[in-house]
């Protein structure tokens, strides 16, 4: 694509300013394609766009079958152009393409399965009442949606947002991220093509403060904000929704504790620890990046983790071979390489990894950092792991709980009894036992204290997503 448009009334248009930004390939470090720079115009176009749909267009009065049809028809769409979709967010941000065409595309498709369904099948409250009266609930979409996305899973986090804001009948002007904006504009034509109305779904480009971001957060004719980003991004989202009272669902970002017992099965332990913390070369708010194993086996699991993390295949992103690839950007690895940089001066010590060529940081396992540096307290968001050892389960969870964020923990323990005490005791919106990154699209998604405000998923996105109304009826005697 030479040229990435704004989506906007199902027309793709250039910003009325005619400005333009670059996105730039961090495997080649050279813009790849330009982009339409919206600001506070081309959002109020979108706005009034997606208001037009929703107020007076069919897709919010369709029924839930038909509406969940255009959008399966969306996802087999989505599929048919996998490699063009994956191809953008892989040169967009460097992912590895056998993760966006291998695993995000597909994710992205079956979010508009999923929640196509859901709202299909989803049921209210009946709720028969001593006084002779009879009440019950309805589940009205809410109206315009604004959806703001990261850079780090492109796609595959803008569907997770739009999917249930259309399946239960709102409208939706997106603004993906900066770095990663072709895969939306892609997907909005793809939406037309599936038949969703104009209006429907818009997409600006553009960046967050005094741009196209703030613009969308501060118009009082949005309904519904949806957000994915850092915690302080949230904070100044929050604050500009607060002016209308916009209800808000932040999912923020996260400094997730990986617990290691001696009794996991360390096979496992290591085989999943790997991927928590590696995986998108570590730009996962999920990832496990704090490190804690029991002491009787930490030399065993260290030697054999690092090893593991040795062997993992660091180059292009286009190469169906590489596992991990550059970081997203320029100013994205000069923040990453700060903490590598400061690792000696915290007294830590690198046990493998450190800066690779170019925008790439290979596999990084720091042991030795005080549990109060840096690197153990923010989000680093890149391969660098810290890693300490621990005596206790109440050791391990207090260091777990031991940060201002609660996006996601994991632990690993043959011990049933232990698996679920631990799971209990962490402070987290998601635990994972012997396991990471399994979803259930119907569980509640989101994180506790710094790494967010509400929850998203199966019946926690249908409660963002629209208004609930009871309805009270008296029975005549
Ligand atoms: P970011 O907060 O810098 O940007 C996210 C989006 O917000 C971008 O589209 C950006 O343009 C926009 N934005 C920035 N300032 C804005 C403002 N004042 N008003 C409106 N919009 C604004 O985040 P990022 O660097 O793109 O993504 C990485 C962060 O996202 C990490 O902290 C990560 O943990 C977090 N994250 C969280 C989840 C989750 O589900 N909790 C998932 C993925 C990423």
């Amino acid at each position: 694509m030479d040229f990435v448009p704004h989506v906007i009334d199902g027309k793709e248009v250039d910003s009325v300013s005619g400005a333009q930004f670059d996105s730039v390939d961090p495997w080649t470090r050279r813009p790849w394609t330009a982009v339409a720079l919206g600001d506070a115009e081309d959002v109020s176009r979108a706005v009034a766009a997606a208001r037009r749909a929703f107020d007076e267009g069919p897709w919010p009065r369709m029924g839930y079958a038909e509406r969940g049809a255009s959008l399966h028809r969306l996802a087999d769409l989505m599929i048919e152009h996998r490699d063009e979709l994956a191809l953008a967010d892989t040169r967009d941000m460097g992912k590895p393409i056998s993760d966006s065409a291998g695993k995000d595309v597909p994710r992205a498709a079956s979010n508009f399965r999923f929640f196509a369904d859901h709202a299909r099948l989803a049921t209210g409250d009946a709720l028969p009442m001593d006084s002779g009266h009879h009440a019950y609930t309805r589940f009205e979409p809410a109206g315009v949606v604004a959806a703001i996305a990261p850079w780090n899973f492109p796609l595959m986090l803008e569907t997770w947002k739009i999917a249930p804001a259309l399946a239960w009948g709102n409208t939706v002007v997106l603004k993906p991220a900066e770095d990663t904006p072709v895969s939306a504009t892609l997907l909005a034509r793809l939406a037309l093509e599936a038949g969703l109305p104009p209006g429907v779904l818009n997409v600006v480009h553009g960046y967050g403060p005094d741009s196209a971001g703030a613009a969308l957060t501060s118009d009082r004719r949005v309904d519904r904000i949806t957000f994915t980003g850092e915690s302080g991004t949230g904070r100044a989202i929050a604050a500009a929704a607060a002016a209308h009272l916009t209800p808000v669902s932040l999912e923020l970002g996260g400094k997730g504790a990986n617990i290691v017992f001696a009794d996991a099965d360390l096979d496992v332990a290591v085989s999943w620890s790997i991927q928590a913390i590696f995986a998108n070369a570590g730009q996962v708010c999920l990832a496990g990046s704090r490190l804690f194993v029991e002491r009787t086996v930490y030399e065993e699991f260290l030697e054999r983790f690092v090893a593991a993390a040795e062997a993992l295949v660091l180059g292009d992103p286009k190469d169906p071979a590489t596992q991990v690839g550059p970081l997203a950007s320029q100013e994205h690895f000069d923040k990453v390489r700060s903490f590598v940089d400061q690792v000696d001066s915290d007294g830590g010590q690198i046990r493998t990894g450190g800066l690779g060529d170019g925008w790439a940081v290979r596999p990084t396992v720091v042991t030795d950092a005080p549990l109060k540096s840096r690197l153990w307290q923010e989000e680093i968001f890149g391969p660098v792991l810290v890693v300490a050892p621990f005596d206790t389960e109440d050791e391990a969870v207090g260091a777990a709980n031991d940060t201002p964020y609660g996006l996601n923990a994991m632990l690993f323990s043959e011990n049933l009894s232990r698996a679920h005490r631990v799971a209990a005791s962490l402070r987290a919106g998601t635990v994972w036992a012997n396991c990471f990154f399994i979803r259930d699209l119907r569980a509640p998604f989101g994180g506790v204290g710094d790494s967010g405000v509400g929850r998203e998923g199966g019946r926690f996105s249908q409660e963002f997503f629209t208004e609930p109304k009871a309805v009270v009826m008296a029975i005549a005697p």
